[in-house]
């Protein structure tokens, strides 16, 4: 068998329909979109093809589609750009299950001076809407929230945060890198100002993505040497890029919701499979709020790098809660925030499944699991008793709480 690929919330396979549109502008029609001449000139209106099917996916305006290299870009984009059209406004509100691109940055942004509130979330990885509201003073500049989480699937309830952020008269900038594709959003309904997407999320290419900016939001520009992208993104345009992600959001539209049914079946039969097979197995955040692809399942007692590397050898590649990142085993931010106990959160792995997928896959991985599984917690030794998890929590020095998800 191939590789079984249930990494599709780290990237997605790019679509056959895809790449053939793009083929052109990667081979003979090369030109510069901005050249006088007509070979470069005339790639503007596949341009403006693009972004009027961006705008039809989310049911927004095509001159509101800034395009962009990708989600990290969008975030960074939206957070600065607020930050400098506006510079009397100081404070920032985030979960604290945002992805890096918005985390990291606003917390940069705190060692500049600025105030960060990260709001908490509970032991399914959902917030407190009361608590997003107390948060909100005269002061926030900007309030970014994630759509869905990219670890654990959670979906945020947009609409009430929209409703309380913008109650307010607040700005708010939704990261919907995970859910644009695989939930319907509609931006006449949703009164969000600034949301990020990225293409290779959604079968599109790699380094293109859109930020959304609602007609009227102050946006200072933030790449500036260039009049492209109405002079708010400066740069020569990826064209086949942008071509690119135009048609993946006009196949996600065409395909939204006979693949949402189909993908969520696949991974509901996956997660009662390895639920019922591997002992010591649970679930990760809010089953009734989550993304259709997404299922994130901590292994009691065994690392998840190791369960990684056996499933690697297995041809199956999905991704692990936790990133071994300069010689230490870093828990995931996201599920420590959800009070994940200590000798989970290590042996958390997330899969994330896509419309290329199969049942026959699906059932492969169920298959082989268990014994994976089995094989690492005999040389557990936590599970064995041979170590005190609470000791070995504190000798990591970052976990301050051990105790079960209550
Ligand atoms: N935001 C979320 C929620 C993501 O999952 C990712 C990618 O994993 C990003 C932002 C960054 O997107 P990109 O890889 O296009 O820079």
């Amino acid at each position: 068998m191939d590789t079984v690929y249930l990494d599709n919330n780290a990237t997605t396979r790019m679509d056959d329909e895809v790449l053939a549109e793009m083929m052109p502008y990667l081979t003979t029609l090369y030109g510069n979109a901005s050249s006088m001449h007509t070979f470069g000139g005339q790639l503007g209106s596949k341009i403006e093809e693009a972004r009027q099917r961006v705008a039809a996916l989310l049911n927004c305006e095509a001159s509101e589609i800034v395009f962009t290299s990708g989600g990290t870009e969008s975030d960074n984009a939206a957070i600065n750009g607020v930050l400098a059209a506006d510079t009397a406004k100081r404070h920032l509100v985030i979960s604290r299950v945002e992805h890096p691109a918005v985390r990291t940055t606003c917390q940069l942004k705190r060692k500049q001076g600025y105030q960060l509130s990260e709001l908490p979330v509970n032991a399914a990885g959902q917030m407190s809407l009361d608590e997003l509201a107390g948060a909100l003073g005269d002061n926030v500049a900007l309030v970014s929230i994630m759509y869905a989480n990219n670890e654990t699937g959670v979906i945020f309830p947009m609409e009430r945060i929209a409703e309380i952020v913008k109650g307010r008269g607040l700005l708010l900038h939704v990261d919907a890198v995970q859910a644009v594709g695989k939930l319907p959003i509609d931006l006449q309904r949703l009164p969000v100002d600034l949301l990020s997407i990225s293409g290779h999320k959604l079968h599109g290419p790699k380094g293109v993505g859109v930020l959304f900016v609602r007609r009227g939001t102050r946006l200072a520009p933030y790449l500036t040497g260039g009049h492209q992208e109405s002079g708010r993104r400066a740069g020569t345009e990826n064209v086949a890029g942008i071509v690119g992600l135009g048609k993946a959001c006009e196949l996600a539209g065409q395909h939204l919701d006979d693949e949402r049914r189909r993908v969520a079946a696949l991974r509901d039969r996956l997660e009662a499979g390895l639920l019922r097979d591997c002992a010591g197995a649970r679930v990760n955040g809010d089953t009734r709020n989550r993304l259709p692809n997404t299922t994130n399942i901590s292994f009691e007692f065994v690392e998840g790098e190791a369960i990684l590397l056996l499933m690697d050898h297995l041809g199956i590649a999905a991704s692990s809660g936790s990133a071994c990142t300069s010689g230490s085993l870093e828990p995931s931010h996201v599920l420590r925030a959800m009070g994940v106990p200590y000798t989970c959160v290590h042996g958390s792995i997330r899969f994330s499944l896509s419309r290329y997928n199969t049942q026959a896959e699906i059932d492969y991985v169920i298959r082989e699991m268990p014994a994976v599984i089995n094989r690492l917690r005999q040389m557990s030794l936590f599970a064995q008793g041979a170590v005190d998890p609470e000791q070995a929590a504190r000798f990591h020095g970052m976990w301050d709480r051990v105790g079960s998800q209550s």
